[in-house]
């Protein structure tokens, strides 16, 4: 039995289990959707759910669907609504992850985008982490390549994409790491299997920019301006060369599902001193403070899925 008990699907809230589509779902035989992954963090102290920057991913989602012909029928203030009435009505009191999800829904053969069409599905689920080692992950350089803008473009969410991260991943896996850093065509570090990476070098927090085939990932937007902002670093988008892997300080995976995971090695090259470092446990501690709401500065980044709960208790 799962422990989520509703769906958002087609402009209704409906029981999961009618949440349904065909074997002939042109989304499922040719990989046409596009998805977000979003966390809801309870705050206990506040008996509140945070979910955490609602329009930014709901912003992406719909520049995933423009880049897929997906017509989207909600904006981004209805998507955000839809989300914490789907949250409120499942009633959890613990983190969350929200899986919002635009398709291709025809049913029958033909692949194109154009004159197809189009659903879009909601459900969320309690979750807790998604790296087990997440202060210290040994990390692969993939022998697969990153998805390119002109052939799968990384920058829209697209679910047959995954593809690409799940080679990387279970390759990664099978050879006894823990996660892998892909390379763009060109030879350029990209990002981890379904994070942005960055790294620290003297002082300086580097990731790559958004032209080296990223996801433009929300928590690394979220990094860049916290980093900037409470830690005073300097911080640069450029192309990261693959032997400064070797050779950095600090080196680190994050997006909404992995948080923020350090990494300890890289093709068997002990980062620093093969230990969570200074700037990278800064940063998830800023972090998981500012994604509970307990930050005032960026609560607004925070939006709150009950009624106050804070009074009357
Ligand atoms: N890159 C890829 C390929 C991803 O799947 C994700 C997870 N959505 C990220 C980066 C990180 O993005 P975000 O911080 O918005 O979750």
């Amino acid at each position: 039995m799962p422990i989520n008990k509703h769906a958002f699907f087609d402009g209704k809230f409906v029981p999961i289990e009618d949440a349904k589509v065909s074997i002939m779902t042109h989304a499922l035989n040719y990989g046409t959707g596009c998805f977000e992954g979003i966390r809801a963090y309870w705050n206990d102290e506040e008996r509140q759910l945070f979910a955490f920057r609602l329009a930014e991913h709901y912003k992406r989602l719909h520049d995933s669907a423009a880049i897929l012909l997906i017509d989207l029928p909600y904006t981004v203030e209805e998507l955000c609504d839809a989300t914490v009435e789907l949250l409120r009505l499942e009633g959890f009191r613990e983190d969350t992850y929200v899986r919002p999800l635009a398709f291709k829904s025809q049913e029958g053969i033909g692949v194109r985008l154009n004159g197809v069409k189009d659903s879009f599905a909601m459900f969320a689920t309690p979750f807790g982490k998604y790296m087990e080692k997440e202060e210290g992950a040994k990390v692969c350089v993939s022998s697969w390549r990153r998805i390119y803008d002109t052939s799968v473009p990384a920058r829209a969410k697209c679910t047959g994409a995954y593809v690409n991260s799940a080679l990387c991943k279970s390759e990664a896996e099978m050879n006894g790491f823990d996660e892998a850093i892909v390379l763009t065509r060109g030879g350029s570090v990209s990002e981890g299997s379904a994070e942005n990476f960055f790294m620290v070098r003297s002082g300086v927090l580097i990731t790559p920019g958004i032209t080296s085939d990223i996801l433009e990932g929300i928590t690394r937007q979220t990094l860049l301006q916290v980093a900037r902002e409470e830690l005073h670093m300097s911080v640069k988008e450029r192309t990261v060369d693959r032997t400064e892997l070797y050779v950095c300080d600090e080196a680190f995976l994050c997006g909404t599902g992995v948080q923020i995971a350090a990494i300890a090695s890289i093709d068997h090259r002990p980062i620093g001193d093969g230990r969570i470092g200074p700037v990278t446990r800064k940063l998830r501690e800023l972090y998981f403070d500012i994604v509970r709401g307990k930050m005032p500065r960026y609560r607004n980044w925070c939006t709150p899925v009950y009624e106050d709960q804070r009074s009357g208790d």
